[in-house]
């Protein structure tokens, strides 16, 4: 079986989680500290705050910039669940821009139509590792007073133009699960270049805690473990080299695939680097496909099957319909594009996608 995502752990992994463990110091301490100093550096940008999970990483980001009950969040209706729960849990309404059906990431172009005096902030999501249109949010946002949010919990290392996102700010949350580009196991960060900002997620992280019994807020327990940091710190020095291959894995499936109309493989706009935390492809009969590309043993997902205004907890949330939203959701498919393939096995992935297409 070729799985669809890899986690890449080695015998560093393993030895400093045991370092850790027999130091008896589990909870949050030096190593988080060190992790988050050298994701900051990665990143470029001043702050990072780690916290348990990117679910953590989008609440705390949304609280930290002071979005309350009834603000609104315009965001995208194509992602993972949490990118708008994450605004439910504050109170807060998300509010759905379609998607360009190019990029699949937020159309930027119906962003500024959906601003109502309770917007405080634009989430945008790097949907499989492809930068949202970060200069044009930019410019709305300073337009219009608003926080830029980014959603980069698929786009570890992801660049406009040579600039990391994190330097179009205002800050930007990351995941680390097993199927992210790094894993600590579960974890998260958030960047940001704000000071008052990154307090009040150390704040918000730490029940609120100031200093012992002096609390500035309600907070909560969002902290990472030293043992995450641990596989963290080590996950990060091989960061750079990864990318580098699941870019190429990914040219490799572009020239394989190039072969048909019915595939359309990743677009890249000029200038943007993707990351390829998931390599996507639009094809026709798309479930045929998946169905003979799974019975082959090459792992193959589909996200996302159905766009979140389409699902129950959020349909509340939206009384229209996300065009280009549904329609990329019925066929786009995702391919193995991970690290750990081999040559061969990416062959057989090509092999087995050409068959299956016809
Ligand atoms: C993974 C992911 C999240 C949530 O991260 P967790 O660490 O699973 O909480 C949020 N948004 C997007 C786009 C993701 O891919």
């Amino acid at each position: 079986m070729i799985n669809i995502a890899k986690p890449m752990l080695g015998e560093e992994e393993v030895r400093a989680v045991s370092e850790v463990l027999l130091s008896g110091k589990l909870a949050q301490g030096e190593l988080v500290a060190q992790f988050e100093h050298r994701f900051a550096e990665f990143c470029g940008t001043k702050y990072a705050v780690a916290v348990g999970n990117g679910t953590q990483a989008l609440h705390a980001s949304l609280l930290a910039t002071g979005v309350r009950p009834d603000d609104e969040v315009i965001t995208t209706p194509f992602s993972f669940i949490s990118s708008a729960t994450s605004i439910v849990h504050c109170g807060a309404r998300p509010v759905f821009a379609d998607i360009d059906p190019r990029t699949f990431n937020i159309d930027v172009g119906q962003v500024e139509g959906l601003i109502t005096p309770n917007t405080k902030a634009i989430m945008p999501v790097h949907l499989f590792g492809l930068p949202a249109d970060l200069k044009a949010l930019r410019e709305i946002c300073d337009k219009h007073d608003l926080i830029l949010l980014q959603d980069a919990c698929q786009a570890h290392g992801a660049r406009i133009d040579g600039r990391s996102i994190g330097e179009f700010g205002d800050l930007a949350a990351f995941s680390f699960y097993p199927t992210k580009n790094i894993t600590t196991g579960e974890g998260g960060a958030i960047i940001t270049d704000d000071r008052d900002i990154a307090e009040a997620l150390r704040l918000l992280r730490h029940q609120g805690q100031k200093t012992r019994y002096e609390y500035a807020m309600v907070g909560y327990n969002y902290r990472m473990t030293e043992m995450a940091a641990a596989i963290g710190i080590e996950q990060l020095k091989k960061l750079h080299t990864w990318t580098q291959k699941r870019i190429d894995n990914a040219g490799f499936l572009d020239e394989a695939l190039s072969f048909t109309d019915h595939i359309i493989t990743p677009y890249v706009p000029e200038g943007y680097r993707h990351v390829y935390h998931q390599y996507t492809v639009r094809v026709q009969n798309r479930d045929e496909v998946v169905r003979h590309v799974a019975e082959r043993e090459v792992g193959v997902g589909v996200y996302y099957p159905m766009g979140l205004h389409q699902l129950g907890p959020l349909a509340g949330y939206c009384d229209r319909s996300m065009p280009e939203t549904e329609k990329a959701a019925k066929v786009v498919m995702s391919l193995p594009v991970h690290p750990g393939l081999t040559d061969e096995e990416l062959a057989t992935v090509a092999e087995v996608v050409k068959k299956a297409v016809g």
